[in-house]
């Protein structure tokens, strides 16, 4: 039996080599970026109007008064996709609209509340600075400038970004394949009939879920009975970076994930760690492909995941291995009576400072699902180890930001 941080230690020795692939912007979301971008142009790309109203030249308004305002002409318009084509001379202006190309001529912008249309003319009340509305060419970014960096995630305002400068596809990190394999005799998928001796299937369900949601790629899945032969050969089929087998992995006569694995040339990593739930978690590595084979118990299963597999699929993906954390404020003591460090679920609330509260969820069985359901996350309590009310404690949140 190892500890927690062994098993973390031997995860992370054994973490694939992130795959890079090139991909059309529209497919990149979600996903983390493989390479630093640069501005391949200026921001903005021309100067342009930041109001709707007259573009004009400072010379002929840096003296108007509220008693003496500007009288210019206006000799056109410049729209949004509809440029002016001449100069702007002395004493003229130009009609424009917000984000226009700003005429030759003209460096100032005067916004329409600010003016009076008078037949062919227009009167300017006010005029603050040369320059004011404009928006400058570069004046955001210029040419070559880091946009974003190696491992910035590709949400909706990156990938705006990408498309604004006119980058359409772009290096990202592979999200990893996984297989699933539910292993149980008991087993019958959701939605079937059911006799009073079977279980329904929620590792699969559950698990499917959570492979999405870490943004892995699910290839296969399959339910087999707890046979030997059948387990070798399910094993067998599934080609993935990893491999997620549930139940048969403890110490009973009918377990048999562990030798079927080695049977099939996998080399165990680990078998069993101390920590409550989940105790007979193993790992076995054959090539790139990473076996894990999760306990059976819901909640066990679940744990194994998120603290384990979660951020193993994460570290593929191009992110640094580590758990989404909080601090939280205990309200209540929580004591460790067992003899194992305990994966404790909390229940957060908001407190009036505007800080987290974590109170233990009322049901902590590893085959409850309610307890996670009921929970936010989990704090890791070492044996014996008392929590006193008040003492701030490191929550890890089941939520995958
Ligand atoms: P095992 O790890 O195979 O000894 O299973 C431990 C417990 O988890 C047993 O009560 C099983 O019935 C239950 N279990 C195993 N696999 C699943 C599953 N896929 N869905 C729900 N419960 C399961
Ligand atoms: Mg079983």
């Amino acid at each position: 039996m190892i500890s927690i941080s062994e098993a973390i230690a031997i995860i992370k020795a054994n973490i694939p080599a992130p795959v890079v692939e090139e991909c059309p912007l529209d497919q990149a979301l979600g996903r983390y970026l493989a390479e630093d971008i640069q501005a391949p142009e200026p921001s903005p790309r021309y100067t342009n109007s930041a109001m709707d109203g007259y573009a004009v030249r400072w010379g002929d308004v840096r003296d108007l008064s509220l008693e003496r305002p500007a009288t210019l002409a206006i000799i056109g318009e410049s729209r949004a996709g509809v440029p002016f084509s001449g100069t702007v001379g002395a004493g003229c202006a130009v009609r424009i609209s917000t984000g226009a190309m700003l005429p030759d001529g003209v460096d100032t912008v005067i916004r329409v509340e600010d003016t009076r249309e008078a037949g062919q003319s227009v009167i300017i009340n006010v005029a603050k600075r040369l320059g004011q509305d404009v928006r400058q060419r570069g004046e955001e970014f210029g040419t070559g400038d880091l946009l974003l960096r190696l491992g910035a995630r590709i949400a909706a305002p990156q990938a705006a970004l990408l498309a604004a400068v006119g980058i359409a596809r772009v290096k990202v990190f592979k999200p990893c394949d996984v297989a699933l394999l539910a292993t149980g005799s008991e087993l019958i998928a959701a939605g079937s009939a059911i006799a009073d001796h079977q279980i329904r299937d929620s590792n699969m369900t559950m698990l499917r879920a959570a492979v999405l949601e870490t943004g892995a790629q699910l290839v296969s899945r399959a339910r087999i009975t707890d046979d030997r032969q059948a387990t070798v050969a399910a094993i067998g089929q599934a080609a993935a970076d990893i491999i997620l087998c549930t139940g048969g992995v403890s110490v009973g006569r009918h377990d048999h994930v562990k030798e079927a694995a080695e049977e099939n040339g996998f080399t165990p990593l680990f078998w069993r760690i101390r920590q409550k739930p989940g105790k007979p978690l193993y790992l076995a590595r054959k090539g790139k492909t990473l076996l894990f084979g999760l306990p059976g118990n819901p909640v066990s299963a679940f744990m194994c995941f998120t603290h384990y597999v979660r951020p193993l699929i994460g570290a593929i993906r191009g992110l640094s291995f580590g758990w989404p954390i909080v601090f939280a404020q205990v309200g209540e003591e929580i004591v460790n009576k067992g003899g194992r460090p305990n994966m404790l679920r909390v229940r957060m609330t908001c407190d009036a400072d505007g800080g987290y509260a974590a109170t233990s969820a009322a049901r902590q069985g590893s085959h409850m699902l309610t307890s996670l359901v009921d929970s936010d996350g989990y704090i890791i309590m070492e044996p014996g180890q008392a929590i006193q009310p008040g003492e701030r404690v490191l929550v890890y949140s089941f939520d995958f930001r």
